[in-house]
């Protein structure tokens, strides 16, 4: 006897879109198959909505302990859950203490603890003479590492440079773990910004040169260590033929590019509208667009929010001003909407967005064989949703702490309906349940 029976006609398999009965069982899909059973009792009828893998984010900022009033783990899994994401990826930081050791580790799942209401997994981070902790944090669980090769906005997590990248990443490469790491390398001359409101002067000031020097480095760094190199958040499409060479040559790098590079421009973003501000910049249409014929061929391998809020104060927004606010922005709620919008007029398919939200970011967490697909044994994790459907970004409407987003106003299409963690409905048209989430320990890499 089944405990849940979902039925519709687009159900997203491996397979592509087709009707079928889903059963689950004590948490898992036990069976995918034509007919209702004959003890059917529990039935969900979903009819010509989506039933698509819950989705899986590895790139988001909760902040909490130390900086909760940015974001903490409760209003950041409940907007998970209300857009469809059943497992998140925390990043080292912005919390304080930032995840660089192992107390810290534990001082962060000790505040998550009953707060999660989706499953929340946290990345370790590398700074500079942490090397030993590395080992200590991979048995603790995390699935892999961050590192940022330019200031990372927070002073107690440095960058490091490629000497301590030497030292980390020969750790690293032995458990098979992913080093993710953000890809902007300062020249020697940083441009100054005069007119400091202005949007296209912010671009210039984060020229498309260093995200490609530092994938350069990065990708000399996979080869030489053979370590999983993970490049967050592409912004600039220069980089992508050197990309496209180092998978052609068999290299252990994966690439993910977020939301916001891929449905907004450069050339609309109002000067002085600091929320759009986040690095590397969101840059011209014509980038862009080469960032979706990437994505489309594969060259990039997912698409994850860097939901990375913090108080509107931090913004800046009275004076516009791009070179004080605080860079990030929030949109994790908003992660299947904002690709579904940009990507219909692209003539994306359901299945590519199954890709790029659920089977690949599952596989860079290590959870391919758990997470990201509606098959046989895996979690029973879905979103219900509607993608015919369209409705207006509202602050009342968004369960992120903050409401700030350049999202605001925008209508998106594909209404997230239901959520399910384990076959358990937690999030039903803005009705939560209790938090159903748990904490995901990598257990499979520990040991050399
Ligand atoms: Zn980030």
């Amino acid at each position: 006897m089944s405990d849940l029976i979902i039925k519709g006609n687009n159900i997203l398999t491996p397979d592509g879109v087709r009707p079928a009965v889903v059963l689950v069982k004590g948490g898992r899909i036990h069976a995918i198959q034509a007919d209702l059973p004959d003890d059917a009792r529990t039935i969900v009828d979903i009819g010509d909505k989506v039933l698509m893998p819950g989705i899986n984010d590895p790139h988001v900022h909760i902040n909490e302990p130390g900086r909760t009033d940015w974001e903490g783990f409760d209003t950041a899994t409940r907007a998970a859950i209300a857009g469809g994401i059943t497992t998140l990826v925390d990043m080292p930081l912005n919390s304080s203490p930032v995840t660089t050791t192992v107390q810290a580790f534990e001082e962060k799942a000790h505040a998550a603890t009953s707060q999660l209401h989706a499953d929340c997994g946290y990345w370790g981070g590398i700074i500079p003479g942490n090397e030993n902790e590395i080992a200590a944090l991979i048995n603790k669980g995390v699935p892999g590492f961050k590192a940022f090769l330019v200031h990372s906005g927070i002073d107690e997590f440095p960058n490091v440079t490629a000497a301590d990248l030497e030292k980390a990443m020969p750790i690293i490469a032995r458990h098979h773990l992913p080093l993710l790491v953000h890809c902007e390398l300062t020249d020697s001359q940083p441009a100054i910004q005069e007119n400091k409101r202005s949007y296209r002067q912010y671009m210039a000031s984060r020229p498309q040169s260093w995200e490609q020097a530092a994938i350069s480095l990065m990708i000399h760094l996979c080869e030489k260590y053979n370590c999983r190199v993970h490049i967050v958040h592409l912004s600039a499409a220069d980089a992508i033929p050197q990309i496209i060479a180092a998978k052609e040559k068999g290299l252990p790098l994966t690439v993910e590019t977020a939301q916001h590079y891929l449905y907004f421009n450069g050339e609309e973003v109002p000067d002085g509208n600091t929320s759009f501000k986040c690095a590397p910049p969101i840059r011209e249409r014509e980038n862009n667009q080469r960032l979706w014929e990437a994505l489309k061929a594969g060259v990039i391998d997912f698409v994850a929010t860097d939901h990375s809020p913090a108080p509107p104060e931090l913004k800046a927004l009275d004076t516009g001003d791009f070179t004080q606010a605080w860079g990030g922005i929030a949109s994790l709620q908003l992660a299947l909407p904002a690709l579904w919008t940009a990507g219909r007029s692209r003539d994306v398919t359901l299945p590519q967005i199954a890709q790029w939200l659920c089977e690949k970011p599952a596989v860079l967490a290590g959870l391919q064989d758990r997470k990201g697909k509606i098959a046989m044994g895996y979690d029973a994790d879905f979103v219900i949703w509607d993608p015919q459907r369209s409705f207006t970004v509202s602050a009342e409407g968004l369960y992120h702490k903050h409401k700030l987003t350049p999202y605001l106003n925008e209508t998106l299409y594909g209404v997230v309906e239901q959520t399910y963690i384990r076959g358990i409905r937690v999030f039903d048209q803005g009705n939560f349940t209790l938090a159903q989430g748990k904490m995901i320990l990598n257990t499979i890499n520990k040991h050399d």
